[in-house]
């Protein structure tokens, strides 16, 4: 990786000034959230392993640094999507085309009776030997591992900057980066939920940990959002972090997680480093829906 300790900028936004952890700048090929998560099998020897076993949307970042993870590791990825639209394999892009490119093997399952998840887990493991299984998102315990280092750094900044009281905001998914980050961090770590609401992060909270206390703190949204559809302030924010600030952020967790952040307390009250989380190859489909949809 390029970097082993991710930059921290300055921006002025809203009339505040906000810090921004750059892990969309860790590595050209291997960055944001799933770089951390998946730091672990990066650093740790693949012996005896001959694929990665996974599965998501076919538009996900995590199939995207997966299919890095394969090629640097020298295994093949097989990754398992429920369906994949006609018009994507027709128009390759984003993450589905460069994972493409590194070799991943996506495949297609079709089937209605189970999920995904299920399908693999009773019918494709059983058959498959020498194989690592990560769950959709990154979702297992080997994140702790490159998430404690990201929280390290975090703490070491605040610490020789005097910034005693900073908190630390990022978007959630699944909630095993907030999770984790709180558990090692010495500041408040304030998210949103981007998949689901509220009551599906708390769940996924309390699967990782059930103590309550060690929770970070969940900003309630707004309205009901509905993970990857178009929102027309979504692309809105976006568009004006990009001219303000000069970073590009993402569409489907950045633009929620800006637009909680901007009308919360901490936002006028507090110093607050904003994780960028990287998920910027996806942004090129979803702008063309942009496009699509409102102009
Ligand atoms: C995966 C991802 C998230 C969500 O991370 P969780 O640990 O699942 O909460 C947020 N932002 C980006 C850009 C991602 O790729």
């Amino acid at each position: 990786m390029k970097y082993i300790n991710s930059p921290i900028s300055t921006i002025n936004f809203k009339n505040r000034q906000i810090f921004i952890k750059r892990d969309d700048l860790l590595d050209i090929d291997f960055s944001g959230n799933k770089a951390r998560k998946f730091y672990y099998f990066l650093k740790h020897d693949f012996k005896g392993i001959k694929k990665i076993i996974s599965f998501g949307s076919a538009q996900a970042n995590s199939l995207y640094s997966l299919s890095v993870l394969a090629k640097i590791k020298n295994v093949k990825l097989d990754f398992y999507v429920s369906h994949i639209a006609t018009y994507l394999k027709e128009n390759l892009q984003g993450n589905y085309k460069e994972a493409l490119n590194n070799g991943a093997n996506i495949i297609e399952l079709n089937q209605n009776e189970l999920s995904t998840q299920e399908y693999i887990e009773n019918h494709i493991l059983k058959s498959e030997e020498e194989y690592i299984y990560i769950e959709e998102g990154g979702r297992v315990k080997e994140a702790e591992y490159g998430i404690q280092i990201l929280a390290n750094e975090i703490n070491k900044w605040a610490k020789e900057n005097k910034k005693e009281n900073l908190k630390v905001f990022l978007p959630s998914g699944t909630g095993t980066t907030a999770l984790f980050l709180q558990k090692h961090l010495n500041h408040e770590v304030i998210t949103c939920a981007c998949v689901g609401d509220e009551e599906y992060l708390k769940k996924q909270f309390l699967q990782l940990n059930c103590d309550e206390t060690q929770h970070p703190t969940i900003l309630k949204n707004k309205k009901k959002y509905h993970f990857g559809k178009l929102y027309k302030e979504f692309y809105e924010i976006q568009l004006e972090l990009l001219k303000d600030t000069n970073i590009e952020f993402d569409l489907l967790y950045d633009s929620l997680g800006w637009l909680n952040l901007i009308s919360s307390d901490y936002f006028q009250d507090d110093d607050i480093i904003y994780i960028h989380q990287g998920g910027i190859l996806g942004n090129e489909s979803m702008i063309k829906r942009y496009i699509n949809k409102y102009l």
